[in-house]
């Protein structure tokens, strides 16, 4: 019998989810579809209700469910639980379980299709908001010598930061030219979110960064552009996206997945105008 899996989400036409996830489940031969579901605010805990119920195999979960479904779960992976939200579900036996693997999604792309390890690197995060907090505590898990927390609101810094132990600390713009990767994590970039500014002062970039923006739309950001004229080495948020899709797929599936197919099927769809 053919499988469903999922994302829910409000809005979702434009989720990247179903390009990815149908992409992976091609390449690697399943009976699956996966498909999204236009979740209103306030019925997340209906949709793990109806995942239960209609048997689906996974889902992911976006804004604005990802605290909401916590209620309806049996149990949180230790990321989720120190996070206080979940992206991705999945079935453990009889149990739903929910997971955050935004952070570690991050890392695997750096991993495997950018060759580029954390361990032992100086890590700035600008912003501190769900998927910062995520990458702040990932980049610690994985060995990272330093992650400083640069945001614009002093406090939301503060508790970031604790995220990532003896290693996080909150710093200021004046700590970039230090650092060995320069993570973007707020808002800023993504298409219509306050054009023309930047989340950080472009030359304070030199050729020893290597600079990730976590936005994906646009693929090449103001602040990538910006730094590849600078020499850095820059790395979109199309990998961290696809990061943490490999992680649930797997999570569902059992089987390995299909990481540059995902890459390219995102990117195709994005190109496309998706
Ligand atoms: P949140 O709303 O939780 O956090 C937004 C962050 O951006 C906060 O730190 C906020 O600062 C900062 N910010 C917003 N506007 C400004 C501004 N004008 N000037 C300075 N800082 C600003 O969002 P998320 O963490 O969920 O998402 C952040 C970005 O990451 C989004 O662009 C999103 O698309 C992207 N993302 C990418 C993913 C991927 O897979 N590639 C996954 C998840 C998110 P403050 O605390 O001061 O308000």
């Amino acid at each position: 019998m053919k499988q469903v899996a999922g994302v829910i989400g409000h809005p979702i036409a434009h989720s990247l989810s179903p390009v990815i996830m149908n992409a992976a489940i091609g390449a690697v031969g399943l009976d699956w579809v996966f498909l999204a579901f236009d979740v209103a605010n306030g019925d997340g805990t209906a949709a793990i209700d109806a995942m239960r119920t209609l048997g689906l195999i996974g889902l992911s979960v976006t804004m604005p469910h990802k605290q909401a479904v916590i209620p309806a779960l049996d149990r949180l992976t230790p990321d989720a639980q120190v996070l206080g939200a979940v992206n991705c579900v999945y079935r453990d036996g009889t149990s739903l379980v929910g997971d955050n693997t935004d952070g570690a999604g991050l890392i695997r792309s750096l991993d495997e299709h950018e060759g580029l390890s954390v361990s032992g690197r100086r890590c700035a995060v600008l912003g501190a908001g769900g998927a910062a907090r995520s990458v702040i505590r990932a980049l610690a898990a994985h060995g990272s010598a330093v992650v400083c927390v640069v945001n614009r609101s002093a406090d939301r810094a503060e508790s970031a930061a604790l995220l990532a132990g003896d290693v996080g600390r909150v710093g200021t713009a004046a700590d970039l030219p230090a650092m060995d990767l320069i993570i973007n994590a707020t808002s800023l970039g993504m298409a219509g979110v306050a054009p023309g500014e930047l989340a950080v002062d472009p030359d304070l970039i030199g050729s020893h960064h290597v600079v990730v923006d976590l936005v994906y739309h646009p693929i090449e950001t103001p602040l990538l552009i910006a730094a590849t004229q600078r020499g850095a080495r820059c790395i979109s948020g199309v990998g961290m996206l696809v990061g943490q899709a490999c992680l649930a797929f797997e999570r569902w599936s059992g089987a390995a997945a299909p990481m540059a197919d995902m890459v390219a099927a995102a990117e195709a769809a994005i190109a496309a105008g998706a």
